[in-house]
């Protein structure tokens, strides 16, 4: 018998789709957009659950990790515990924080280089060169959204500082949007919508 249990409550899904993204093989939506084990088998009226064993542990818990309305549980059958290791209901101190930057202050180069982005329109694509700390012309990434180029550079490990990467997040997104929208895009400088 599985050791764990997944464990579905379909009246918390909002239908966001994350589980079924990351295991299509096991969660799908219904046709009222709500979560259903495909293997599953019904525990509660708007309840379903279905065995996994240890193998499959890792998985299925990181599946029910990425559920913004908390879903989906993953049980360990022998202690009754959920194995999320979560505690979105325990209140711990908040900071607030104000934001601010001064980037003549704080800016500091990246030790792997840094970036040029441009968009195309006409062909539907961005094209993103990466230069080394040397200046010197290293890799070029092209790539049709915002997402699939900065997962790309994080993969290949061309960027290393934090606010580097959200920096070329940032610009990326503005190229897309200025590419879909047609509308003129300039590095660092503001889009004007
Ligand atoms: S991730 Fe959560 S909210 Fe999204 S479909 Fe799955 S169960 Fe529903």
């Amino acid at each position: 018998m599985p050791e764990y249990e997944v464990h579905v409550d379909r009246r918390k899904c909002i239908g966001a789709g994350f589980c079924v993204k990351l295991m299509p093989e096991v969660y799908s939506l219904d046709e009222q957009k709500k979560v259903v084990l495909r293997e599953g088998v019904k525990s509660g009226e708007n309840a379903m659950s279905l065995g996994v064993g240890k193998k499959s542990l890792n998985s299925s818990v990181m599946a029910a990790k990425v559920c913004p309305s908390y879903a989906i549980d993953v049980i360990d059958r022998m202690t009754g515990k959920s194995m999320l290791n979560i505690a979105p209901g325990e209140e711990i101190p908040v900071r607030k924080i104000k934001a601010g930057y001064d980037s003549l202050k704080e800016w500091k180069m990246d030790p792997k280089g840094f970036f040029t982005v441009k968009p195309f329109p006409d062909e539907g694509v961005i094209r993103v060169r990466h230069y080394n700390a040397k200046h010197q012309l290293s890799a070029e990434i092209e790539g049709r959204t915002a997402e699939e180029i900065y997962n790309t550079i994080c993969r290949d490990n061309l960027i290393s500082s934090l606010s580097h990467a959200a920096y070329l997040g940032s610009e990326l997104q503005k190229a897309e949007i200025a590419m879909r929208k047609n509308l003129h895009y300039v590095q660092d400088a503001p889009l004007k919508i």
